[in-house]
Order: structure tokens, then C-alpha cells, then sequence
């Protein structure tokens, strides 16, 4: 039987097992990550290469790696004199370097070794854990940790039939999406008001003719939420609070659709130079032509055709008990507060032998939980909370 399988290996599953196994003591024979992907990271990778990221919205404290200077460290070490890694304010690191440094820490450490394929299915409990059954395989376990990270883009009303269809619509953080399908020259739309919609928006740029969508004016703020929300200052008063103000503490802290400041430069310099162009609006419906082109309709009744759209409308917060989760949620009794999050204790623990992180720990961790940061404060919670 294994001490720990965890679910997801992602930047919160794969920093986690690091913390077992280098910081707590576990064996790293008694540890298995399980993802369906090839590799450790490859969700995350894969979209942060699909929206045309250059530098991470994080500093360069954030990363996967437990020493919190590891990845300035690397960088200075590999690369002293190029300047490109990092970008001010808040010496953000480039994702080539950030990519490059979690490569560094899955080898230095063995991490890949971990790494079992497969998708949970479901979870029941045996004598002395937990038992995950998974497409190919039953999996025994004292201890389970759930850092499935939110997968599922969220797609418009209007943009659904039409993808059924196969019109000419992709979203940026689908696993699938592929630049290659928007051919050059091509009209192409980009949807949302965020830092994803941003990048791939100036991505797009070269070779097609851009214009972004957004419902609101185009908002430059450095982090999606204050770093306050990192240590006490925030936190204290969010550990006090009830379930309720705390998912009210929740949306208030977060900005969504907000652009780190060199994007938002970087747009406002196209658009000043007649690359881009910028629509204030909303799409409220949308049809696909005989020429297979996607004809929009705005929220102030104009129309407009373009070939290709790209949806960049980021992923949907979607309940666990509307997941693979639901069973195992409702034998068990699972705890769930009001908004139908779990309530975790401190160490993260949802039910004996059961664990969460990322976006799933919201209501422990705050508004940083789906970030890098959330992970490094799950892994705090296990080491420095005894
Ligand atoms: C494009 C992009 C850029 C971002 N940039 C930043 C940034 O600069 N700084 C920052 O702090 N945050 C950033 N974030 C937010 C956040 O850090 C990332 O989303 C991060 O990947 C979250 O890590 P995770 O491990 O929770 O989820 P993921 O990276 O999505 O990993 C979860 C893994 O779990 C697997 N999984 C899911 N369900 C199952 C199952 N049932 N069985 C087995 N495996 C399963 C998935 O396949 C996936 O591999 C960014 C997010 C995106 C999408």
C-alpha cells in the first residue's frame, strides 16, 4: 500500500510530492503522482505555450522548488548575463526560464520517477485508507491528495452549438488548440479581457489581422490579486472569518480580466500602431456562414464576420460535487460549505486519509489557492503548521 497517491501532476501535485519527500520525511517509494498526461507539468506547460505567455503574471519566488530563491538562483547560474529572463516590476521570471527550472527540480529530485498513468475515477475507502480506481488500475493508499486543478475552459453560450459544428472557433486553454488551424492573413477575433486573451491576442498578431473583444476598457493591475492575500496582513482576518464571508472575501480579493503591466503595454502600443484593433463589447449570439466564417453579434447590434475566432474566456470554476467527486462526496458525507466547496481543516485534510489543494482549498487557502503560490502555502501547511 502506498502512504500517498496524488491525484493531478501539475505545479500543485508535482511541488507537493517534493514537500512529502524532501521536507516531511516520506519515502518517495511510498509516493505516486498519478496524471493522465505524458509528463509531469504537460497540462500547465501546454497552455501557457498556447496563449504565448512570455513572462509568468508570478515572481520569482513562486515555483516549484522548496527553497524560495532556487529559480533566481538557477537563473543567475545559467543564464548571468541575459536580462530577458526577468522582467520588472517584481523581477517576473521569462517561462522559458520558469519551464527550464521545474525540468532542473524533477530531475535533481527524481520527480518523474513518481509519476503513474492514469485518471481517477473514482475513490472509495478501505481498512486503513483509501482505494482510487483509476481507467486502467486500482490503487491503494493511506493517503490521498486531490490537486486536480481546474481543466475545463469555459465556453460562451453562444460559441457552444457552433463548436459542435465545427466552426471555426477555438478556446486558448484547451488541451487541443492549435495555432496552426487559423491560416495566415486569416480575420481573426480574440474573446476576453485577461492576460490570456492579451498574449495570444499579440501572438495572433504576426501574420493575421487581430481584433479583441472585451466588455469592459482594458484594465493593467500586476497580480490577479493583492500579495497581501500571502501572509497575514490578509489571511488572519480570512482564517477568522465563516464559510460565507470567506467566499465573499473570495470575489472580492480576485481581479479577473485584469493584464500584468507589459501586456497591457504591449497591446496599447498595437493597437496605437493600427495592429490591433479594440472592441468594447460582448458577443451575444453567433451563426456560422456558408463560407464557414463566424458571423457575431454585439451587444450594441452591430455584426461582425470574421474567419476565425479564439476564445480566451479562461477556465470554469466548476463544484466538486459536479465532478468525478460526486459519489465518493455523497457516501461519505463529505463536508461542503454553502458555495459547495469543501471545508478542509488546516493541515488541508477533508476526511481522514483525504486531501485537497489548489482551487478545491479555496475556503483554507484564500484567493491565492489555484496559483503557484497556493501551492507553496498547501506545502507550508504541512511543514510549518506541526
Ligand atoms: C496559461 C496560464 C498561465 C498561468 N500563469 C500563472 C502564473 O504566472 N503564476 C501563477 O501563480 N499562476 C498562474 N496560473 C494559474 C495556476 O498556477 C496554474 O493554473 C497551475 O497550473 C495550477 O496548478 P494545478 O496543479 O492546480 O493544476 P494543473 O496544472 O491544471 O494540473 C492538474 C493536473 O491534474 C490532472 N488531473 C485532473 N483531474 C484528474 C483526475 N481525475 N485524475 C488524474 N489526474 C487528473 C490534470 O490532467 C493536470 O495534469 C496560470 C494558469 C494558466 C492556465
Amino acid at each position: 500500500m502506498l502512504d500517498w497517491l496524488i491525484i493531478g501532476g501539475g505545479i500543485h501535485g508535482t511541488h507537493l510530492a517534493h514537500v512529502l519527500i524532501n521536507q516531511c520525511g516520506v519515502s518517495a517509494a511510498a509516493v505516486r503522482i498519478l496524471d493522465p498526461h505524458a509528463r509531469l507539468l504537460q497540462a500547465w506547460s501546454k497552455r501557457a505555450e498556447n496563449t504565448g505567455m512570455r513572462y509568468l503574471r508570478s515572481t520569482r519566488v513562486h515555483h516549484i522548488d522548496i527553497n524560495s530563491r532556487s529559480l533566481e538562483r538557477f537563473g543567475q547560474e545559467k543564464q548571468p548575463y541575459d536580462s530577458n529572463l526577468w522582467i520588472d516590476p517584481y523581477y517576473r521570471p521569462s517561462l522559458e526560464i520558469f519551464k527550464e527550472h521545474c525540468q532542473h527540480v524533477i530531475d535533481t529530485y527524481q520527480l518523474q520517477d513518481l509519476h503513474t498513468h492514469g485518471q481517477a475515477l473514482a475513490l472509495h475507502r478501505v481498512r486503513n485508507g483509501w482505494r482510487v480506481d483509476t481507467d486502467s488500475a486500482k490503487l491503494k493508499t493511506r493517503k490521498v491528495l486531490l490537486a486536480t486543478g481546474r481543466q475545463k475552459p469555459f465556453i460562451p453560450d453562444w460559441a457552444d452549438p457552433l463548436i459542435k459544428q465545427n466552426a471555426p472557433i477555438q478556446h486558448v486553454l484547451d488541451m487541443t488548440f492549435d495555432m496552426q488551424h487559423v491560416s495566415n492573413e486569416a480575420q481573426v477575433m480574440v474573446i476576453g479581457g485577461g492576460i490570456s486573451a492579451g498574449q495570444i491576442a499579440l501572438k495572433l498578431m504576426s501574420g493575421h489581422s487581430v481584433t479583441l473583444v472585451t466588455r469592459h476598457p482594458l484594465r493593467q493591475l500586476d497580480f490577479d490579486s493583492s500579495p497581501c492575500w500571502l501572509g497575514p496582513a490578509c489571511m488572519d482576518s480570512f482564517e477568522e472569518a465563516q464559510y460565507p464571508r470567506r467566499r465573499w472575501m473570495l470575489g472580492e480579493a480576485r481581479h479577473p480580466g485584469t493584464l500584468a503591466q507589459d501586456v497591457y503595454k504591449d497591446i496599447h502600443t498595437a493597437i496605437e500602431a493600427g495592429e490591433m484593433l479594440l472592441h468594447q463589447g460582448e458577443v451575444v449570439n453567433a451563426n456560422m456562414t456558408n463560407d464557414n466564417r463566424v458571423s457575431l453579434t454585439m451587444v450594441d447590434g452591430s455584426i461582425v464576420t470574421v474567419d476565425y475566432v479564439v476564445l480566451a474566456t479562461g477556465l470554469q470554476a466548476v463544484q466538486p460535487k459536479h465532478t468525478w467527486l460526486a459519489d465518493t462526496i455523497k457516501r461519505y458525507n463529505l463536508p461542503l460549505a454553502d458555495c459547495g466547496y469543501p471545508i478542509l481543516d488546516e493541515k488541508l485534510r477533508w476526511a481522514k486519509g483525504l486531501y485537497a489543494t489548489g482551487s478545491l482549498a479555496e475556503l483554507e487557502l484564500g484567493p491565492a489557492a489555484a496559483n503557484i503560490a497556493g501551492a507553496r502555502a498547501a506545502g507550508r501547511r504541512w511543514y510549518e503548521r506541526e
